[in-house]
């Protein structure tokens, strides 16, 4: 039987809209100690039943798992993967046809707070963010192998580095179910190798899928500039997208490394990619006005609340030199991964880069994450990728 946890008077107003999360600020009383990561059940002051979910340490007490009174079980688990797995297929990410590189579980945004698990082919990166979710950890990859009915054959754990540090877990990477050397995942029909062991995340940004793709539709003819690559991404959709020609760059040189290594898989040979091992702000501040077509996709320059004004400044001085630079007629797809940073905050960050350029921008498009990156309607703070498409004169 799971432990309960009692809330202050009237603290249950946010679950009864399905937040799924328990300050720990709100709770009244707890039944025994409970371990962390162990199941709990969460009721109100006057003893009502209002949710079940994960305990943890910290500022957020409970992830709530379900709203109804029932066993967090292993059958549990298979019907809330398949219930994921069922909507990637319904949205055409999960068909196997062009595509096997899509996100599975979304944590909050599938009702999973704490998981995130992204399928590359045959293998599953599966990554834990909270303890709860660690100690499911064999019960959710034997789930995900059940219901993907053997199109994932492979589930390799990547949590060291995202469990709370104070737990002390001890976590260490790798394969929980099978085992596989083949790193190499299709995206829209164009081939990736993932990095799953030393990438950063899951290994690749699969967020950006969509966006690529319509990158790609703009790319004919255009020099394109595509600023913090990583795995090279936006530059393989450029290609063949049929750009004149594509510079990638970042300041990692194992990112550009990956970035060629992808490069080359599609398009060997082809004279029309460059990668660059460098700061952007030096890149932006050296080069000439050969790009009409630019991508900035930094990383979170705010990981807090705290961090906001300067984000913001960094966003405008960033966009303020792609605007100072890119030819009359250009495009630019510029973003904000930033959880903390809403599309307002970025909006107006970008509009203040375009004025102090004094060039006359247009939006074209405003971009988000994809549709395996779903927005749970109770936990708006799930949106947390912004773009927008500028037409510059
Ligand atoms: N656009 C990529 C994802 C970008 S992730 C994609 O589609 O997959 C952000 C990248 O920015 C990382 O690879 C990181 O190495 C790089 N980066 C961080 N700070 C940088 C800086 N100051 N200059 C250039 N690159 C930077």
């Amino acid at each position: 039987m799971y432990k309960n946890v009692y809330l202050k008077r009237g603290k249950e107003e946010s679950l009864k809209r399905f937040h799924p999360w328990v300050f720990s600020g709100a709770i009244q009383q707890i039944e025994g100690e409970p371990e962390e990561g162990e199941v709990v059940r969460v009721l109100t002051a006057e003893g009502d039943f209002i949710a079940v979910g994960h305990w943890q340490i910290g500022s957020i007490a409970v992830r709530v798992l379900d709203f109804e009174d029932r066993d967090i079980d292993e059958d549990y688990w298979k019907r809330r993967l398949q219930v994921a797995y069922d909507m990637r297929r319904a949205i055409g990410v999960a068909s196997g046809k062009g595509n096997d590189t899509y996100r599975l579980v979304h944590g909050e945004g599938d009702g999973l707070p704490g998981l995130v698990v992204d399928v590359y082919g045959k293998t599953a990166v599966m990554q834990a963010h909270s303890v709860g979710m660690h100690c499911a950890r064999h019960e959710v990859a034997g789930a995900v192998v059940g219901v993907t009915c053997g199109a994932v054959e492979n589930v390799y754990y990547k949590s060291e580095t995202t469990l709370p540090f104070k737990a002390d877990l001890g976590q260490e990477n790798g394969f929980i179910i099978g085992g596989s050397r083949d790193d190499v995942a299709v995206e829209n029909g164009l081939k990736f190798h993932i990095d799953w062991l030393k990438g950063q995340k899951t290994g690749f940004f699969v967020d950006q899928r969509d966006n690529r793709s319509l990158l790609e539709r703009y790319a004919k003819g255009r020099t394109v500039l595509n600023m913090f690559c990583y795995t090279g991404g936006f530059s393989v959709y450029a290609m063949r997208g049929g750009a004149a020609s594509v510079h990638s760059v970042d300041s990692s040189s194992k990112a550009v490394d990956l970035t060629r290594a992808n490069v080359e898989l599609n398009f060997p040979g082809d004279a029309r990619h460059e990668a660059y091992a460098e700061d952007a702000f030096k890149f932006l501040d050296a080069m000439d006005s050969r790009y009409d077509l630019i991508v900035l996709d930094p990383p979170a320059f705010a990981k807090h609340k705290d961090a906001l004004r300067q984000a913001l400044k960094g966003y405008t001085r960033l966009n303020a030199k792609a605007f100072s630079k890119i030819r009359p007629g250009g495009i630019l797809f510029t973003f904000s991964c930033s959880q903390v940073v809403s599309k307002d905050n970025f909006r107006t960050a970008v509009f203040t880069a375009a004025a102090q350029s004094g060039r006359k921008v247009r939006i074209l498009h405003q971009l988000h994450q994809p549709a395996d990156h779903p927005v749970n309607i109770y936990h708006p703070e799930g949106e947390y990728l912004k773009g927008l498409v500028l037409y510059v004169e």
